[in-house]
């Protein structure tokens, strides 16, 4: 069905064009790890969500501060894993990206990503394909809307 592009939400993408009529933006943050930088793998990565018609509007290599990744990871303080996933998400650079894609890009990128558990994820997937431990699972990319919304407005406050 031929979605309305009435919508200042809405835009011709021209990546998409012949494919989609328009789509509505949305975006969603990802993060290549430590893991995924060292290893060489930021071009295949970003290549593999770009072959997906999603839009990179953003992707910078920092090294990040303890402070903002306690606060990225709110969520899991106090789980076994809380500490060393902080410890290691500050050992080296990442590459922190805004995608962006339709409604709901947050659930095609985690698609592309796969489970969180790299030996469990399937084949075709990020984690799947270069991945074997949880711990080192390659990539962060956002589980919901609200997460996109929340996560971005950490690491880029002029998006949000
Ligand atoms: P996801 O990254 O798939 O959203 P979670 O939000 O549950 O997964 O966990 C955040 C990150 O913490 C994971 O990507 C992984 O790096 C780390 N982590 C989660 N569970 C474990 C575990 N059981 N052992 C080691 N590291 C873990
Ligand atoms: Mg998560």
């Amino acid at each position: 069905m031929r979605r309305s592009c009435t919508s200042l939400r809405a835009i011709w993408t021209r990546a998409a064009r012949g494919l989609l009529d328009c789509i509505v933006v949305d975006r969603t943050l990802v993060i290549i790890k430590p893991d995924g930088v060292e290893r060489g793998l930021v071009g295949e990565i970003l290549a593999r969500f770009e072959r997906k018609l999603l839009t990179i509007e953003l992707a910078e290599m920092r090294h990040l501060e303890r402070a903002v990744v306690e606060r990225h990871y709110s969520e899991h303080v106090g789980k076994p894993f809380y500490e060393p996933t902080v410890e290691f998400m500050t050992s080296g650079p990442v590459m922190v990206v805004v995608l962006k894609g339709p409604l709901d890009t947050w659930k095609i990128v985690r698609s592309l990503v796969g489970v969180t558990n790299a030996a469990d994820a399937a084949a075709g997937t990020i984690r799947g394909d270069f991945g074997i431990v949880t711990s080192r699972n390659l990539v962060h990319a956002s589980d919901s809307a609200e997460s996109a919304l929340r996560e971005i407005g950490i690491f880029f406050p002029h998006l949000a």
